[in-house]
């Protein structure tokens, strides 16, 4: 039988007690997501992971925890029970290294995005949210590290990132049907590298920023001080700090003039991967000797969030400074890696 289109309400404001679905919550920026809405006074969250609960970064009290594999259609429904917003952010992915090498898993992601986004319209979810992310630009126009900042439009004509970036493209349509054909309210935010606490910092998924301030921690635990930076570091990021990421999917996923419609949620501070380093050196008081991989994965030249959309539709952007958003990563990273080396149990990836 073909799904009809629901009749669209103006939906009431979220209580406290309405259940929240968060999927993807045993790694970085679901957690900090569960997190978020706790302090927030919501009382009523499934946080969703496949990776066992010992490996989880946060265990965010009086939310129910379940391990289950959201690229499964039967474990969807299940996880998308009785739920009123539901936020998808579970997927197969890491930083450059991980995305480069494995194209294949990170296209399987789509497994997880068709089967949430159907489960959450089947149980009547009112909003849906995708993690989109900046991998789904256009690569041609990223070859340069003094790039142009990236504005939506930039998304097409299409020439993603192989694999995960296609993959998000691909997600972001699903989103934007479900709106148009069956009247689900979606939201959509392409982010852009995102750190901070309760995030991958070893092991091969982790990105840029985490995985400077652990070879530093590594080179001064180890006394040699060396680093070894991925290509030539001078290929150029913007980095968003996590307390924004969580605050800007809230306002994008609660925003009626953004349904369906992909976004940047990204700082717009361009800095050099050779930048970055120089300032976790100025966090941890050392200067390191620097050595270069250049076979290394480095990705695009130069990615940066064009923020005129954001702005102003949330009249909102990302403001917490890099150097800021760097101390906290980095001591929480120090505290990590201390905590392993004593041979307690720590988040991972
Ligand atoms: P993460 O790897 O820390 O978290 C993703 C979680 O999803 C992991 O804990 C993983 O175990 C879980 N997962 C994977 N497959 C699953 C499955 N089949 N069933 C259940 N759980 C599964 O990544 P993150 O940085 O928190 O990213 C969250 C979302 O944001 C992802 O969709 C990612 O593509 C997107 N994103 C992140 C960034 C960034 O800089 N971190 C940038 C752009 C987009």
């Amino acid at each position: 039988m073909l799904e009809k289109k629901r009749v669209v309400e103006k939906d009431a404001p979220l209580k406290k007690d309405d259940l929240i679905v968060i999927t993807g919550a045993g790694g970085f920026i679901a957690g900090n997501l569960a997190l978020y809405f706790q302090k927030k006074g919501f009382t009523n969250m499934r946080a969703v992971d496949k990776k066992p609960l010992c490996e989880w970064y946060l265990h965010v009290p009086g939310v129910q925890n379940v391990c289950l594999d959201v690229s499964r259609e039967e474990n969807c429904r299940r996880v998308c029970e009785g739920a009123v917003e539901v936020y998808n952010l579970a997927a197969d992915m890491g930083g450059m290294g991980f995305i480069e090498r494995f194209r294949v898993e990170c296209l399987r992601s789509i497994l997880i995005n068709t089967h949430m986004i159907e489960a959450a319209y089947r149980a009547g979810a009112r909003r849906y949210f995708f993690s989109s992310s900046a991998c789904a630009y256009n690569t041609d126009l990223q070859q340069n590290p003094n790039v142009r900042a990236l504005k939506e439009s930039d998304a097409y004509p299409a020439m993603a990132e192989r694999g995960y970036g296609w993959e998000k493209l691909m997600s972001e349509m699903f989103c934007q049907e479900y709106w148009a054909e069956r009247g689900l309210k979606t939201a959509i935010a392409r982010f852009h590298n995102v750190y901070g606490p309760y995030g991958t910092w070893d092991g091969g998924r982790e990105k840029a920023p985490a995985a400077l301030c652990r070879k530093v921690i590594e080179a001064m635990d180890t006394g040699r001080k060396d680093v070894t930076i991925w290509g030539d570091g001078y290929q150029a990021r913007s980095f968003m700090y996590i307390d924004d990421c969580v605050k800007g999917i809230d306002l994008i996923m609660h925003c009626d003039d953004l349904i369906a419609t992909p976004l940047n949620l990204g700082s717009c501070e361009l800095v050099s991967i050779n930048e970055l380093l120089t300032r976790i050196e100025k966090i941890a008081g050392v200067k390191m000797n620097r050595k270069y991989d250049l076979d290394a994965p480095r990705g695009v030249a130069g990615r940066n969030s064009d923020n005129a959309f954001i702005k102003k539709v949330l009249r909102w952007e990302p403001k917490t400074p890099l150097q800021e958003g760097l101390a906290i990563t980095y001591w929480w990273i120090d505290e990590q890696y201390q905590k392993r080396k004593a041979g307690e149990r720590v988040g991972v990836g």
